[in-house]
């Protein structure tokens, strides 16, 4: 097929016959396209934020700084811009930093119903703290990174929050999933995700509708900064979603084993 990349290699037999092999390359040609098309829109995300920023001081050097009222507004977009590009860079260490760790499996005993009611207290200042409800049934330890795992409970909360409609629930349910596993889910009552895009979402800058997105503060990398998070600790991420109902991301997660 058109995606399909193979290298061809000629050997010549003694005899005079040919050998030709054909190796399949197209993992590793995947593998290099993707890195290239992170690189790129990396440099593209923090480039316009960048540029308005500096748009915005030049005008400040020149006339626009003094009007204290203009002054005022221009200087705080300097900061909203600033702002979301220390957030990208945040989430890009965040995504090198977990790359790095890959192979190294996470093994802290850690109790999600009390990473849960941190994370809450964490959050309770958010507008929408007060559609945070919690269903937390008895669940043994898992094997985790606490620091890790928090950050999977901020994104996939900050998601359902922004996502969401102001008054309507925010369910974190934790459960048993058989002897071994725990279950951990989301949900939402907010907007809802078209099916064609679910497979997508975790890669990185995958957006449903980047405006909005980028109103509302996103990077683009939660999902995928999750993605990497939940396959460090060997569990499964599993998201669904209705348009006009809401989403849930439903996350398992081994159980400590004691040895
Ligand atoms: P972002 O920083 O843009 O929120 P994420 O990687 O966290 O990036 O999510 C990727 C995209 O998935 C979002 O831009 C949004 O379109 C969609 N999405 C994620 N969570 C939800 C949700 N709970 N409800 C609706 N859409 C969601």
């Amino acid at each position: 097929t058109r995606d399909q990349r193979w290298e061809m290699r000629v050997h010549a037999l003694d005899d005079g016959r040919r050998v030709v092999h054909l190796i399949d390359r197209t993992g590793s040609y995947a593998a290099e396209r993707m890195r290239v098309d992170f690189v790129a829109n990396a440099s593209h995300e923090l480039r316009t934020p960048l540029a308005s920023l500096l748009g915005y001081v030049e005008t400040l050097r020149e006339d626009a700084g003094d009007d204290p009222q203009t002054r005022g507004r221009f200087l705080k977009i300097v900061f909203g811009e600033a702002q979301r590009m220390q957030r990208l860079i945040e989430d890009l260490i965040s995504l090198s930093r977990i790359e790095a760790e890959k192979y190294r499996a996470p093994d802290k005993a850690v109790n999600l119903a009390e990473l849960i009611g941190q994370v809450a207290i964490e959050l309770s200042g958010s507008p929408r703290a007060a559609d945070l409800v919690t269903q937390l049934a008895d669940v043994p330890p898992v094997a985790g990174d606490p620091t890790q795992l928090s950050q999977v409970l901020h994104n996939i909360i900050g998601n359902a929050m922004k996502y969401g409609r102001e008054g309507t629930p925010v369910t974190i349910a934790l459960q048993p999933d058989g002897e071994s596993m725990v279950r951990l889910s989301v949900g939402d009552e907010g907007e809802g995700i078209p099916a064609q895009h679910l497979p997508r979402l975790t890669e990185r800058f995958y957006r449903v509708d980047s405006g909005r997105s980028r109103s509302l503060g996103g990077t683009g990398l939660g999902l995928a900064i999750v993605k990497h998070i939940i396959e460090r600790h060997r569990g499964r991420l599993d998201i669904t979603s209705t348009v006009g109902k809401g989403t849930t991301v439903t996350m398992l997660l081994p159980v400590r084993r004691v040895s």
